[in-house]
């Protein structure tokens, strides 16, 4: 049964990862989600039905498009395929539960914050907007053992920290890091969300070592940092308490 399930939510990730890619893409630019159809950005080839099948288009193609063979990046079957990964992940930590259903809830902000951020250096008000009241939802329905307030002062730390860090910085930090951290805070309490910023900041500085090794020390270029916040997040939602009793064992 768990595998039957594991798979369902698989193929569902798939679907919702293509949806998710079409959110992320547009609606930082204004447009609609529902039209225009999907259409190639070079030659305005509408895809056709077999060329939307998450992943397995994007892999008989070779990443290009059928009409013009314009690369088509690989941020597309990346997202449809970590929507898919991250729903079986919630499921096999969760089950069936409103914890589960966060976890969805959490895997999917992930999904669209990444390409959006990667793509646009921006994480659109719109999207977090509409996360919120689901988001709070869940949390009203199941505390996990927490006061109601310990998620308020979530919200509150994680907003005000990144605030903070975005005045002292003067552009260092995106306001709508400030605006994620806050809502990831409802979601995952003042604990919580101080483990994401510390796991994010720790996964954007080593991946941000690795580019300047690579493309040797060009220092000033701007690295998103939503994607860190949402693997942070991702970790601190899954094994927070785990990593954080562990942690506090080394002081006794
Ligand atoms: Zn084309």
């Amino acid at each position: 049964m768990t595998l039957l399930i594991s798979l369902y939510l698989f193929a569902l990730g798939l679907a919702c990862g293509s949806f998710f890619n079409v959110v992320a893409l547009r609606v930082p630019l204004g447009q609609s989600v529902v039209r225009p159809p999907s259409a190639c950005p070079r030659c305005a080839h509408r895809l056709a039905a077999r060329e939307l099948v998450p992943v397995l288009s994007y892999a008989f193609s070779r990443g290009r498009c059928r009409s013009c063979a314009a690369r088509v990046s690989p941020l597309y079957p990346a997202g449809e395929l970590a929507a898919a990964l991250l729903f079986v992940w919630a499921y096999l930590r969760f089950g069936l539960t409103v914890q589960g259903l966060l976890g969805l809830l959490l895997a999917s902000l992930a999904v669209i914050v990444t390409v959006a951020d990667i793509r646009y250096m921006r994480i659109p008000n719109a999207v977090l907007l509409a996360f919120l009241p689901p988001l709070l939802l869940l949390r009203l329905l199941e505390p996990d053992g927490r006061s109601y307030a310990e998620y308020a002062l979530g919200a509150i730390a994680g907003g005000g920290v990144l605030l903070l860090i975005a005045l002292l910085s003067r552009g260092g930090m995106g306001m709508g890091d400030v605006k994620l951290l806050a809502l990831l805070g409802l979601a995952l309490g003042w604990k919580g969300v101080l483990l994401t910023l510390l796991l994010g900041s720790f996964a954007g500085t080593a991946a941000g070592l690795v580019l300047l090794l690579r493309r040797q020390g060009k220092l000033r270029q701007p690295m998103p940092f939503g994607p860190f916040l949402m693997l942070g997040a991702l970790i601190a939602y899954g094994y927070g308490d785990a990593l954080i009793g562990s942690y506090l064992q080394l002081f006794k």
